[in-house]
């Protein structure tokens, strides 16, 4: 899966990474020759400029470039797709996190998405020792399925193809997975979730994976598993349901969070809980000013059906809470508003608990996989009410949607519980260095780094 690395590093060329503060000085180091290439080819020492340097007999000798600061691991991310074929090593690095850092962003820029077009790319390939190897595939994996549950359209992603990786992983790693479908959704109480999906042939689901010691903490993620948005009778316009493909970002980030937990044998005790549905148009679609049950016991009227998220998640994250776990995170492209506020590279979350809040920001500055905490105003909570219903799922301000949806769902939480909300866009809307446009794991390094520490053995 991963031959954008080798193993063994004889007859490879250096990348040398050099920092624009120290441009001048690395200059003067270099031979005449390199440095007449360099100027030859007007080369600007700026964060991403690199070049192929040529030896004394005009073979490729060294690749030269350059990076933010001493700790940016991203920028090496573009050159599995500038280099030509060949083998690399990061020459003269010795911090072994940041080497682990370099490879992962390589692997990652190495990624394509080729179900349905060949590859045409170099193969560049880095070497890595096999020491720094195991948490580096495990990383990949998680965040390959990622991409590749997202990236995949609604017409092969449907509800019970995503639902098929849960089993997968789950197989994988000794887990047990049940899965509610389609009618028994409403035998088992969950109304909101067969609501929403009863207007696909595609039957809505609800899959549900164990894993892990019952004596250790336990801990429950929820991933928001919407196949396709049309937005259902609040249609979407067609601009803003051509991505909606990744409306199921959430639950795939979920999936791949779940995957790396069992796969470092974290101690906790596991629970994922995907709701999966397709929100389309059709005689039997739910509509606006319905009035839904939940599994909670709060009675909803529809103010928008694509508001759909949160109504799924209403039920998946009540019985969740039911069992009172340590901590309970869910995954969402839940809001445009939480775009609106900090852009589609930044996933926004939401917590009550301050030392909480202060540790993820502080794991997401670490492992470079930003997160920006948005405030639970509860105030807010106003702008839910419903004339006829317990809540509207549909704030009745154009402001504040991000949390005023986040309001919604704490409805469905007691308050004693310790949860943690994310809502980001799953897709990078243009290529970065290590990430290239489509769909993309958000928020799941950063908070796997916080549940590795705070759950070390
Ligand atoms: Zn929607």
């Amino acid at each position: 899966m991963f031959n954008c690395f080798i193993d063994e590093s004889s007859r490879s060329i250096p990348i040398i990474a050099v920092v624009p503060e120290l441009w001048s000085a690395w200059l003067a180091e270099q031979t005449k020759a390199t440095q007449q290439w360099l100027q030859s080819i007007n080369f600007i020492a700026k964060p991403g400029s690199y070049s192929l340097l040529p030896g004394s007999t005009g073979q490729l000798q060294q690749i030269l470039l350059i990076v933010n600061d001493d700790a940016d691991f991203w920028t090496f991310g573009l050159l599995p797709n500038v280099l030509p074929a060949g083998h690399y090593h990061i020459a003269a690095s010795d911090k072994p996190k940041l080497l682990e850092q370099i490879a992962l962003a390589w692997g990652l820029g190495a990624y394509e998405f080729t179900r349905y077009k060949k590859s045409s790319r170099p193969l560049a390939q880095l070497f890595i020792a096999k020491k720094h190897r195991s948490q580096l595939m495990i990383k990949l994996e998680a965040i390959y399925r990622v991409r590749n549950l997202i990236n995949t359209p609604a017409d092969d992603m449907d509800p019970a193809e995503l639902v098929e990786n849960v089993f997968e992983i789950g197989k994988k790693y000794h887990a047990t997975v049940t899965q509610i479908v389609g009618t028994d959704l409403l035998t088992a109480n969950y109304p909101a979730i067969y609501t929403v999906g009863k207007a696909s042939c595609h039957e809505p689901r609800l899959v549900d994976l164990r894993w892990g010691d019952s004596k250790h903490p336990k801990l429950t993620l929820v991933g928001k598993g919407v196949c396709f948005d049309s937005g259902g009778y609040n249609l979407k316009s067609s601009g803003n349901m051509l991505a909606m493909k990744k409306d199921m970002g959430g639950a795939a980030n979920a999936i791949g969070l779940a995957e790396m937990i069992m796969a470092h044998q974290l101690p906790v005790c596991l629970r994922l809980l995907i709701p999966a549905v397709e929100n389309l148009v059709s005689g039997n679609a739910y509509k606006p000013g319905d009035i839904i049950q939940t599994r909670h016991g709060l009675t909803v009227e529809v103010g928008n059906t694509d508001a759909e998220g949160r109504l799924i998640l209403a039920d998946a994250l009540c019985e969740a809470d039911s069992e009172s776990p340590e901590l309970l995170i869910d995954f969402a492209t839940l809001t445009g508003a939480a775009r609106g506020a900090v852009g589609t590279e930044i996933s926004a979350f939401f917590t009550d608990q301050e030392p909480l809040a202060l540790d993820i920001m502080q794991h997401g500055l670490q492992e470079q996989d930003p997160v920006w905490r948005l405030p639970l105003y509860k105030p807010y909570q106003k702008l839910l009410d419903s004339k006829f219903a317990d809540l509207n799922n549909c704030g009745c301000s154009p402001f504040a949607g991000a949390i005023v949806a986040t309001l919604f769902l704490r409805s469905f939480i007691s308050e004693e519980t310790t949860w943690l909300h994310f809502d980001f866009n799953a897709y990078n809307v243009t290529t970065r260095p290590g990430r290239p446009e489509g769909g993309e794991a958000m928020a799941i390094l950063a908070v796997f780094s916080y549940l590795a520490s705070r759950y070390a053995a």
